[in-house]
């Protein structure tokens, strides 16, 4: 990987064998992120971002001989719209495969949120993003590997563990690293607000998927959105929520 920089992408990295693609036309506070992590037979592209402009792959991921699979978190519009890119090898939950083989704007959540959403970053009004019609185009992106509790990913010298934490959707999947205690969590854990609030979220689930998180070996949570977060500030939030969720007579006994 390399880093980039346009009016309308950026790609940094933030640790070795770690980067972030960055959709800059989207506001801060939803925009998604998109992880890349690096290994010796091939990197893998957690994520796939809102799609707001389709990603100039070819720029973005220069051809070279190693592959760049995919994987996603879960199933929802911001975080599978460009996945149709990556055709080698795509891994998400089984619960995500007939939303990703045949995305619409309603199974991906895309309706009718995003009208909600302030979407589009000042400055980037010339897009005339129309949010309305924001899902009607998805294009398909089939899983090749579905994997669950217990499976990895092998990218070569690195090896992503797969756990299941469902609650933010039943698809919700995380990734850990566990040599560099890295833990690629989705929207089910990061830093700022847990949504839990769709029709398939499940707020119980997601407090027995924290208490699991949490039991893990890890120092940084890379999240589906806002800034990655070390073990204390992670469990500030899982604290939050668990209070929150109390209020509203949710709890885990
Ligand atoms: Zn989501």
């Amino acid at each position: 990987m390399g880093s980039y920089d346009s009016d309308l992408f950026q790609i940094e990295q933030v640790e070795d064998g770690l980067w972030l693609l960055s959709e800059k036309m989207v506001r801060y506070a939803i925009r998604s992120n998109v992880w890349i992590v690096e290994g010796q037979d091939a990197d893998l592209v957690i994520d796939a971002g809102w799609g707001v402009v389709d990603w100039p792959v070819e720029v973005l991921f220069p051809a070279s001989d190693k592959p760049v699979w995919s994987a996603i978190t879960h199933a929802h519009c911001d975080h599978i719209n460009q996945l149709f890119h990556f055709k080698e090898r795509r891994f998400g939950h089984a619960d995500a495969r007939d939303i990703v083989a045949a995305p619409t704007a309603k199974n991906t959540n895309a309706q009718p949120w995003t009208p909600q959403l302030k979407l589009i970053e000042p400055g980037f009004e010339a897009l005339d993003f129309d949010a309305s019609s924001y899902g009607e185009d998805f294009r398909p992106a089939p899983l090749t590997d579905i994997v669950g509790e217990g499976d990895s990913i092998d990218l070569g010298g690195v090896v992503l563990d797969v756990i299941e934490t469902p609650g933010h959707s039943p698809d919700s999947l995380t990734f850990i690293d566990r040599s560099r205690k890295w833990m690629f969590t989705g929207d089910v854990l990061l830093n700022g607000y847990i949504v839990d609030v769709l029709h398939h979220s499940d707020k119980r689930q997601i407090l027995g998927s924290h208490q699991r998180l949490m039991n893990q070996d890890f120092e940084r949570v890379y999240g589906g959105h806002q800034h990655p977060i070390d073990r204390p500030k992670a469990e500030s939030v899982v604290a939050r929520y668990i209070a929150h969720k109390a209020k509203e007579g949710i709890t885990l006994e």
